[in-house]
């Protein structure tokens, strides 16, 4: 049988999927956007591809999407005519113009960047450039139509790793071990490394130095890890807990010097942070990071390291804080879905006045009251802080009953949120969206995350001499 899409519905859709070549500049300069999926899909003349100094180049690999700050593609790999590979980053701009105008030649971020693609220029630029506007596989307008009817997400076939079809031909329970295994891995490395620490520090500075860690997100381990290892020390003389607030602060490097907000509450609190600082700040000289150590773009008000100072000065001026964490390691036998509340409760600080009406020292006051911790970051604290360090703890009591429990905990767990790196090995390695079900607990995404660790970033896009795949084959034949 025979039939037609209906042309009312053809027109709709063309004029739909077209809109936004049309939108963005009548001039029939395409959207970022839409050169930046071109790019990812290569939707381009391969062969025969030049630049703009004449030499032919060959695209090996375009480098995988990057939606966050910084270069658009990470790790694409090139040949120009006559070299060899050369693997780096890649920026799209519309105009070669873009480079200096979007301050790209002075931003350290774009130091990888190997090759800039345009949609076109005038002058020959400095930089190794590729113009796509004469180079594509079919004229924009009709990449505009593709590039509105594919699903958003979609990932090309090509870039698939090498892993991806020997690990769709084990059987489910057997990919499902093998993720959980690396996933159990990844836990034992954690406490392996708290215990090997512990031997010369004791338990509570690598516990607070992971803490901190985990509550710096993933802009700001670093500084946050440097405070959590003088956490010990920022207690000593601190008889409160805004003190000890002002301390953290101060010796971060985030208590501003003027505050601009129009709450009154803000005011008193910035005072009362600056009349316990100003008395401390000499003392604390050496310890005191610049500034310039936080990475404060794109965050969310809660992920704020402000914010996240204010709850870490609560947990340390606990006394009680370690027993409690052992004492909910050894309480009970709680399903999955109890886990992270029981730990909720467990954890949850007093009542602040200024930071469960407050998002920042800056912000205006919220009517609704904020909670200090919610369930996305105490899930990340779980698997990477808490659970490694109980596991550590009562491995060296010994108290198998608790190290039993605690890999139970960890491997029940419910998933925490989606980041970039899951998304790109789900793609990668598994079969994109369609194996969210397999990732359904905080563990098989913690067993995907090692295995990129492990193997993906040892190795380059073109999963060049991973061992991996040969690895995954071995299984299937258990
Ligand atoms: S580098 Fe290895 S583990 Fe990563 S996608 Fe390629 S084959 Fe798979």
């Amino acid at each position: 049988m025979s039939w037609e899409v209906h042309p009312s519905y053809r027109e709709l859709r063309r004029s739909a999927f077209s809109s936004c070549l049309l939108n963005e500049d009548r001039s029939g300069t395409p959207p970022e956007r839409l050169l930046q999926a071109v790019w990812f899909h290569q939707r381009l003349r391969r062969e025969g591809l030049v630049g703009t100094d004449g030499r032919s180049v060959q695209i090996l690999h375009p480098g995988f999407w990057n939606r966050e700050a910084g270069p658009d593609f990470r790790k694409a790999v090139v040949r120009w005519e006559g070299e060899a590979p050369l693997q780096g980053d890649v920026e799209i701009d519309l105009h070669s113009r873009g480079w200096k105008a979007h301050g790209h030649l002075d931003n350290p971020a774009y130091c990888k960047v190997v090759l800039h693609v345009v949609w076109e220029t005038e002058a020959e630029p400095r930089f190794p450039t590729v113009v796509l506007k004469h180079q594509l596989d079919a004229p924009i307008e009709e990449l505009a139509q593709w590039h509105g009817a594919i699903p958003g997400g979609s990932w090309p076939p090509p870039l698939a790793g090498q892993c991806r079809m020997p690990l769709q031909h084990l059987a489910p329970d057997t990919q499902a071990r093998l993720i959980l295994d690396a996933a159990e891995t990844r836990l034992q490395q954690k406490a392996d490394r708290l215990t090997h620490q512990a031997r010369s520090q004791g338990w509570e500075i690598p516990l607070w130095s992971v803490v901190f860690r985990a509550l710096g997100y993933k802009q700001n381990p670093w500084p946050m890890q440097k405070l959590g290892e003088l956490g010990l020390k920022m207690k000593e003389g601190c008889d409160s807990v805004g003190s000890l607030q002002a301390r953290l602060l101060g010796v971060s490097g985030l208590l501003p010097h003027e505050l601009t907000s129009r709450s009154p509450e803000a005011q008193q609190q910035f005072r009362h942070y600056w009349d316990c600082w100003w008395r401390d700040r000499d003392s604390w000289e050496e310890w005191t990071l610049p500034r310039s150590a936080w990475n404060l773009s794109n965050l969310r008000p809660n992920n704020h390291p402000q914010r996240r100072l204010a709850l870490a000065a609560h947990w340390l001026h606990d006394p009680a804080f370690s027993r409690r964490l052992e004492q909910w390691g050894r309480d009970g036998h709680p399903q999955p879905r109890e886990l992270l509340p029981s730990l909720l409760e467990a954890l949850q600080p007093p009542k602040d006045p200024f930071w469960n009406h407050h998002w920042t020292l800056r912000s205006s006051r919220t009517d609704r009251p904020l909670s200090l911790i919610g369930r996305a970051r105490m899930t990340d604290l779980a698997v990477n802080a808490i659970l490694p360090w109980i596991l550590a703890r009562a491995g060296e009591k010994p108290l198998p009953e608790v190290c039993k429990e605690t890999r139970r905990r960890f491997l029940e767990w419910p998933s925490t949120q989606d980041n970039a790196v899951l998304r790109q090995a789900r793609h990668r390695l598994l079969s994109g969206e369609a194996s969210k079900p397999l990732l359904k607990t905080a563990a098989a995404q913690q067993g995907l995350l090692q295995i990129v660790g492990d193997f993906c970033e040892r190795s380059d896009s073109l999963c060049s001499h991973c061992p991996f795949p040969d690895f995954v084959r071995g299984q299937g034949e258990v």
